[in-house]
């Protein structure tokens, strides 16, 4: 039997990067469903840069759920220094409303996108809202590459779409005050802030929508390797890929 994506399947950005990088990449996870969890493959310094990073989420989303600080955050220093740099770059203000870790997801039209943020912040009294999303990779955030990422447009363009439906109490919020806010503790003075308007959403909507469509359109044999893929050494599906990706 021919493998499909399923009609109800919600794309985020992780799967339209994978679809991006390698069609055949997006094959294995979402046709084929081969997953393995994120410590596979991984060496164990850039596993211990993905615990601390994973950690470092874990701290602020319990921050921004209520404005708790902890007492003491172990033994970890550079947590501990991470988690200060946080609370200096956007200290929690009682005034506004927080929603760490909320998934966001969108069905209209040819248009099924999700999102998951890692903090949304709706300022009431000025009809605001900023997505901020952490980055705990070495190297700080650089604007020209993530206002042209995937991630940037999807997470954008689901939140145009369900501002006004989902946060009915923060009143009208136009495109023009919707902010996306990238942040790296390791380099807390090189905030990444995107703004919106309708050019930017009228251009991320198409530039999805085809991509969207693109991927619904090919048959199961057409998900093929992206030749111009110079990654494959660090592709996890390497050990199912074998011999295709010489080919
Ligand atoms: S190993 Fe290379 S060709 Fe194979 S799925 Fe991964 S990126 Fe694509």
């Amino acid at each position: 039997m021919k493998k499909s994506l399923p009609d109800d399947f919600y794309f985020s950005q992780h799967a339209l990067n994978l679809f991006k990088q390698c069609p055949l990449k997006f094959r294995f996870r979402y046709l084929d469903g081969f997953f393995w969890p994120g410590s596979w493959g991984q060496t164990a310094e850039s596993q211990k840069l993905i615990d601390q990073g994973k950690k470092f989420h874990k701290l602020a989303n319990r921050y921004y759920s209520r404005g708790w600080i902890p007492e003491k955050t172990g033994k970890n220093k550079q947590l501990v220094k991470w988690f200060s740099r946080l609370t200096n770059f956007c200290p929690y203000q009682e005034q506004g409303s927080y929603k760490p870790e909320y998934e966001l997801r969108l069905n209209v039209m040819e248009l099924k996108l999700m999102a998951k943020y890692d903090l949304i912040f709706i300022d009431h009294s000025r009809s605001h809202l900023i997505i901020y999303d952490w980055k705990t990779g070495k190297r700080p955030p650089e604007y020209k590459k993530m206002s042209g990422n995937l991630q940037t447009s999807v997470y954008l363009l689901v939140m145009a779409r369900a501002v006004n439906e989902y946060f009915v109490q923060a009143g009208d919020i136009t495109l023009d005050s919707l902010k996306l806010c990238y942040w790296n503790p390791r380099h807390p003075k090189r905030d990444i802030n995107i703004d919106y308007d309708m050019k930017r959403y009228s251009r991320d909507k198409e530039k999805i929508s085809n991509l969207i469509s693109q991927i619904r359109e090919y048959s199961y044999e057409d998900f093929k390797i992206n030749k111009k893929q110079k990654k494959c050494t660090d592709c996890r599906f390497q050990a199912v890929c074998g011999p295709r990706k010489n080919s």
